[in-house]
């Protein structure tokens, strides 16, 4: 097991599906920070065999739209003086907005190139959401 020193002041995304922490960590952008950040990949987890976690030791405004469209289970820590101070379960969002493009090559949003093509949340079991123009279904 790798040491990481404790954050003392930051965020812990944890229970991150294995696999996807490297994707939460492009789509966040946390490879244009000037702060530490670590992803750590296939960390033992007594609960999920295998998860990804990522440390950011600065506070961020996450997007949490991002975070629940490509993992709605895990779970935020804000750590200050080295303890946590605040937890935050996600739940996927029900429409989001300039996120998500749609994979149907046909749809009007990429025959004309629109932008901030809303999208809706219709299977929350799988993450599906729908585009607003031609209802195909994706997922981030
Ligand atoms: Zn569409």
């Amino acid at each position: 097991m790798i040491n990481v020193s404790k954050l003392k002041e930051g965020i812990v995304i944890d229970h991150i599906r294995a696999g996807h922490g490297y994707k939460i960590f492009q789509q966040l952008g946390l490879d244009r920070l000037d702060d530490v950040v670590v992803l750590m990949r296939n960390v033992e987890s007594t609960k999920m065999g295998r998860k990804d976690l990522i440390k950011i030791e600065t506070n961020l405004n996450l997007n949490f739209d991002v975070l629940g469209l490509i993992d709605p289970d895990v779970t935020i820590s804000y750590i200050k003086n080295g303890e946590r101070v605040k937890k935050i379960r996600l739940t996927p969002p029900e429409t989001v907005t300039g996120i998500l493009s749609c994979k149907n090559p046909r749809c009007i949003t990429n025959q004309e190139h629109i932008g901030n093509v809303r999208f809706y949340l219709v299977d929350a079991q799988t993450n599906q959401y729908a585009c607003e123009y031609c209802d195909a279904r994706t997922h981030l």
